[in-house]
């Protein structure tokens, strides 16, 4: 194989670009802005927004394969164009409505918070505040996702929304947040890395840890999570599964990717394969990649934009990039306040005591630099 499609061109098919590079493969692009990431490492772009079917149609004719960075696209109509999808467009089918995914995970088996669909400004019977209300579609970064503490919060985003469908779950008082990025080969072979812990905050990712401290049991349980899902759906390529982990020692999926996902940055210098090099591996055929940590740990910040401004961080990049065993990413975009510009991912010795304090600091140590 030697040319995939992928359909956006931010910064995952940026760091998608690199490790196709590494594998001697292209990647034909199709995103609507020329100022994307992605562009400069492309060998050819389709400009056009990512829900532009005709333009997939054009796409096809200059890859042999087409793979997603993004997934707000108009599933109806790329089944009805002659291409090559993968994973393929049932595997994605189930996922892009938060309700419908849902419900694939619960006649699945698997563990995921009491949910319902929101038809009225009324709790549906069995739910108590808080409650989280979502939009089924094309939410992301935690936008559409809404904490509600009462009624007269829920009177008022249904004000606000009359026209958007949504879904309420239950509050889950977490005591964790985990991630298992899974991924599987054409020749159906599942490879899981090792679990991670996210860290959120105002629904945004902030932080990704390796862990040092989970059970043997809570691994294994988080493993085949994410390979009964992988397996479930026939799918080739790779997916970012999140997960609440609760005090009372429940698993239950929270939310599903089918590509690959920010709690998997660090798979770039902290394992074997990145998830980047496996999906390209995926995608192409090719054999998968071991997901092995190479080092004792790692820990993954977000750089997510302080300011509406044209400005680079050049300094404060630089800052970053000099704590020892750090490797900063920037995306090359124009800031705007919560936007992803960047991040970094720093290793660390996990041989010496306190590791996760050790990693707890580090991230402080990046961040103190980054929003000061
Ligand atoms: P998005 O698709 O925008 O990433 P998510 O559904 O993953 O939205 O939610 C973003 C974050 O909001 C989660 O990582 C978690 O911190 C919080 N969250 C989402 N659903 C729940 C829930 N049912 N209970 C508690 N917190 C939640």
């Amino acid at each position: 194989m030697k040319r995939i499609g992928v359909i956006g061109g931010g910064q995952l098919a940026w760091m998608m670009a690199s490790a196709a590079k590494e594998l001697e493969i292209e990647l034909v692009i199709q995103t609507p802005d020329s100022t994307d990431v992605a562009v400069g490492l492309a060998a050819e772009t389709v400009f056009a927004a990512v829900d532009d079917v005709s333009a997939t149609a054009i796409l096809a004719t200059k890859c042999d394969v087409i793979t997603f960075e993004n997934e707000f696209v108009d599933l109806d109509g790329l089944g009805k164009i002659d291409a090559v999808f993968l994973p393929p467009l049932t595997a994605l089918a189930p996922l892009l409505d938060k309700y419908t995914q849902r419900c694939y995970l619960r006649e699945l088996g698997l563990p995921v918070p009491n949910f319902d669909l929101l038809a009225q400004s009324e709790l549906p019977p069995g739910f108590d505040f808080p409650v989280v209300v979502k939009a089924r579609r094309n939410g992301y970064d935690g936008q559409g996702t809404f904490i509600i503490r009462d009624k007269s919060a829920l009177v008022a985003l249904y004000n606000r929304y009359p026209d958007t469908p949504f879904l309420i779950e239950e509050f889950v008082d977490f005591d964790r947040e985990l991630a298992v990025i899974a991924a599987r080969g054409a020749s159906g072979e599942v490879i899981i890395y090792p679990i991670l812990e996210t860290q959120q905050e105002d629904q945004v990712c902030r932080r990704v840890f390796t862990l040092d401290d989970l059970s043997d049991e809570i691994i294994e349980r988080c493993r085949l999570i994410g390979s009964e899902l992988i397996i479930s759906l026939n799918a080739i390529g790779v997916f970012g599964i999140e997960l609440f982990a609760t005090c009372d020692g429940r698993v239950l999926v929270n939310e599903i990717a089918p590509r690959t996902h920010n709690s998997g940055h660090l798979t770039i210098e902290a394992c074997a394969t990145s998830q980047f090099s496996q999906l390209i591996r995926a995608v192409a055929g090719l054999p998968l990649g071991s997901p092995a940590l190479t080092c004792g740990g790692a820990v993954m910040v977000n750089l997510l934009g302080y300011e509406d401004s044209q400005s680079d961080c050049l300094e404060k990049r630089q800052q970053i990039a000099a704590i020892s065993n750090a490797h900063v990413h920037w995306y090359g975009k124009q800031s705007r306040i919560g936007r992803k510009l960047g991040h970094v991912t720093i290793l660390i010795d996990t041989s010496t005591e306190n590791y996760r304090q050790q990693a707890e600091d580090l991230a402080r140590q990046a961040e103190t630099i980054w929003y000061r």
